[in-house]
């Protein structure tokens, strides 16, 4: 897809990220150490999910090398149960979007597809972006939406893909109320927050190999600025560093001036690279946690899910159906998990509308019959209903009967 919309990716290789652990003294942890961190980080790993069944008490890791490879395999990465449905259905080579147009040009080349274009832009008026939902109101017949600077929209049915994290925070008010089930399993699913802090600086003093493009840094608290990036191989010549924070610390960070987190992002890399380290000239901090939109970054389940939690967060409610990558049993917390969402749940949309028209009909034929029967032949009297009418008379009677 991303080749279809001529997206700019980059290939992006972290396996040798684990040969590249920095210790606060500047150097490297000899790749002996390293790799044999890792082995036992991965056996722990797999004991604690065996454990998970077995309700034993898993060992923690305590050295900072086993605190930095713990972190990257279960917060950089995703923890998940091998086989990885993405990386099976996908390959487990990773891309980069480095395209300055952004991940979003793919939404727009999706949405070109079906929305009305004119030189290569849309001008759907059907499109209507900026606008802040705050209540949903649904009948038996509508969904009534009301957004923030007082737009209403109706129709008959409304697919709500806001993130897990905004279904928790109360942003939408619906009426009448979402019924228990639905708002507990939204309350049971969490969240992850994942940030990625990005630094630029005068100029590169950290290492270019393209095995050097991801670097950890072992710090005796878990997840303490551990897993850096360089955006040379993406933007060469950018003079940029990534790093990756995640959950507490995303949360802790946020709270903070971005001045404070460059000063501690800042005292990490003196400790690695000391003396050659220049002050970064720029500091980005995104605040997804904050961001009253998201609360959080992407939907986190439990490893060993309960299926009909699942359901539960994905089940419709009357006319609101629901969408998103925290309903996608297969990829929750992935983009690709939001896309295929959307497919199932417009699929399931399209059916409950045949459903529906099927009832409809049903029901006018129901309603039908008794005029159908007065203009049969009759012993006594026969009432004359000119056929005409028999439309208008049983429209009205679904329009009186809902
Ligand atoms: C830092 C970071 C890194 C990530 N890295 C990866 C990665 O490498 N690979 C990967 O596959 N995924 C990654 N993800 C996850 C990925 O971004 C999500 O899984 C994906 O965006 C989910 O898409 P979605 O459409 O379900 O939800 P969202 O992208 O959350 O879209 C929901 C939309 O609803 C809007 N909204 C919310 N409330 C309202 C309201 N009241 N009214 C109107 N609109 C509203 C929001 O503004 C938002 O645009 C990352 C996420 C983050 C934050």
């Amino acid at each position: 897809m991303a080749r279809r919309s001529n997206l700019r990716t980059y290939f992006s290789d972290y396996s040798n990220a684990r040969f590249n652990i920095y210790h606060n003294n500047g150097n490297i942890y000899p790749a002996g150490v390293a790799a044999e961190a890792y082995d036992k980080a991965v056996e722990s790993a797999v004991a604690k999910l065996n454990n998970q069944e077995s309700d034993e008490t898993p060992t923690s890791p305590q050295r900072p090398i086993a605190l930095a490879i713990d972190f990257m395999l279960h917060d950089f990465e995703m923890a998940e149960v091998e086989p990885i449905p993405t990386y099976v259905d996908f390959g487990d080579s990773e891309f980069l979007v480095a395209d300055k147009r952004g991940y979003e040009h793919l939404a727009y080349e999706l949405a070109k597809s079906f929305l009305s274009t004119s030189d290569g832009q849309i001008i759907d008026t059907r499109l209507k972006l900026n606008n802040v939902i705050r209540t949903m109101e649904q009948s038996t017949t509508a969904v009534v939406v009301k957004t923030e600077d007082g737009n209403v929209y109706e129709a008959k049915y409304a697919i709500l893909s806001v993130s897990i994290g905004g279904l928790q925070s109360n942003l939408i008010s619906f009426s009448p109320p979402l019924p228990g089930w639905k708002t507990e399993a939204i309350s049971n699913i969490d969240i992850m927050v994942y940030t990625k802090v990005f630094l630029k600086f005068p100029n590169r003093f950290w290492p270019s190999d393209a095995d050097e493009e991801f670097l950890m840094y072992a710090h005796q608290t878990r997840g303490y600025y551990t897993f850096w990036q360089s955006m040379e191989n993406a933007y060469p010549g950018s003079n940029i560093l990534v790093v990756t924070l995640t959950n507490e610390e995303s949360k802790r960070i946020e709270a903070q001036s971005d001045e404070e987190t460059k000063s501690e992002a800042m005292g990490v890399l003196r400790a690695m690279f000391w003396p050659h380290v220049p002050e970064a000239s720029d500091i980005l901090v995104p605040r997804w946690w904050n961001n009253r939109f998201q609360r959080g970054s992407y939907s986190f389940y439990p490893v060993h899910v309960d299926h009909h939690l699942l359901h539960r967060v994905k089940a419709p409610v009357g006319r609101i159906f629901f969408s998103g990558e925290h309903t996608s049993e297969k990829f929750n917390g992935y983009v690709h998990g939001g896309y295929y969402s959307g497919m199932d749940t417009s699929k399931a949309l399209v059916e409950e509308m045949k459903t529906e028209i099927a009832r409809e009909n049903e029901t006018q034929s129901f309603l039908l019959q008794p005029f159908l029967d007065l203009t049969l032949p009759q012993p006594g009297p026969v009432f004359d209903i000119p056929p005409h009418l028999f439309h208008r008379l049983s429209q009205d009677f679904i329009i009186n009967y809902y």
